[in-house]
């Protein structure tokens, strides 16, 4: 099966061509530019931007695998949840190709793809734990096949990332924040400010990291002299707040795999999205899955942030169990993983 996957949910544009799991092309067209000057993602400029640039994503990535539209047998796309503007570009993008060329169509989950993702890259069997963090995301889900996912816990405000992103613009460093404040909490003692764990002392997965913002806030102003932090108090802030994000995702991962570890004689722990490039985190998740007995995978970077590869692979993964799409599938803003939402636009469904 040769796979056309089409991917615009939030601020990348992207195409990719899949055969089986050989990633043939994976284009990933970026809009930090676009954005940067209003400090976050603007919706209306971000579905205007997919619109231009999806016909010349599709092309480049055709180009790219060596191949043309009449090789292709299916095109899958995102067909949620995300911002809706850049969400139905894509899936018109995807419908105009099913239809002139009469391929099937699937619409996928983004963060089914993002859970797919370690069966793209590594022999991971079913069912596997998956941690997904990101600048949108954070929950554990439990994978128990390509379309059954369960839900077992996830933040109630603010996704790290953007708690990252937050507390790098309070410390006056760079976007994207994850980064810079990783290089920062280098130099800094953990230790030196002891911030809030919050949730930690609830049962489950659920995690909170909008109260780490204001304590981080709190104690920057008390540190301020003539409106600036000293090097070595930003560092030492930053490393705190890093410290408290490991030990909050470590203990909820610990409560994760201990539901999964009954389920499976190979427990895995998977990472995706952009905060698992962070080094401090990793090892945090490292540890607690060698207490648990399981294996801790982390997908290459590009597959883990957004890309359409795992779309045309999340479609790969459930054709099997699932019939294609009409042409009236809808662009779904909100669609949870674990259930069936309501389609907002669009008709059918
Ligand atoms: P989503 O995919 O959920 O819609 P997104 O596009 O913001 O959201 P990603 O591209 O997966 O998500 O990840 C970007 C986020 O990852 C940013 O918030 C960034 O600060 C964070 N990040 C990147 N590198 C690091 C790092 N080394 N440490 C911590 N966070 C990081
Ligand atoms: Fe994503």
């Amino acid at each position: 099966q040769t796979v056309l996957g089409i991917e615009s949910s939030c601020d990348d544009t992207a195409a990719a061509v899949l055969r089986g799991r050989e990633i043939l092309s994976s284009v990933v067209l970026g809009q930090t530019e676009l954005h940067a000057a209003f400090g976050g993602v603007v919706p209306e400029i971000a579905a205007r931007a997919h619109a231009e640039k999806l016909d010349i994503c599709v092309a480049q990535a055709l180009h790219e695998a060596g191949i043309g539209l009449d090789q292709i047998d299916a095109v899958a796309v995102t067909a949620g949840p995300g911002l809706i503007g850049g969400v139905v570009s894509g899936v018109m993008c995807a419908k105009g190709i099913a239809m002139a060329r009469h391929l099937p169509l699937y619409g996928v989950n983004h963060l089914a793809g993002h859970a797919l993702t370690p069966r793209l890259t590594d022999d991971v069997a079913y069912p596997y734990l998956m941690l997904l963090v990101s600048g949108g995301h954070c929950q554990f889900l439990i994978a128990h096949g390509p379309e059954r996912f369960e839900r077992l816990g996830g933040t109630i405000d603010d996704a790290p990332g953007e708690a990252f992103d937050k507390i790098a613009r309070l410390l006056a460093l760079p976007q994207p924040g994850g980064p810079a404040i990783e290089r920062c909490a280098g130099d800094g003692d953990a230790e030196r400010f002891r911030l809030p764990r919050p949730l930690l002392d609830r049962d489950g997965c659920d995690m909170s990291f909008s109260g780490l913002k204001t304590a981080v806030l709190r104690q920057r102003d008390a540190l301020m002299i003539d409106g600036a932090l000293r090097v070595q108090d930003r560092a030492d802030l930053a490393a705190g707040f890093q410290a408290a994000v490991v030990d909050v995702l470590a203990e909820k991962a610990r409560r994760a795999l201990a539901s999964l570890v009954p389920l499976t004689e190979t427990p895995t722990l998977c990472v995706a999205g952009g905060v698992a490039a962070n080094m401090t985190i990793r090892a945090g998740l490292e540890q607690v899955a060698a207490e648990a007995g399981a294996t801790l995978i982390c997908p290459p970077l590009p597959l883990c942030t957004d890309n359409a590869a795992m779309i045309a692979f999340a479609a790969i993964e459930q054709m099997p169990h699932r019939a294609p799409d009409g042409m009236d599938l809808s662009a779904r803003p909100r669609w949870p993983l674990d259930g069936k939402a309501p389609a907002m636009l669009g008709s059918g469904k």
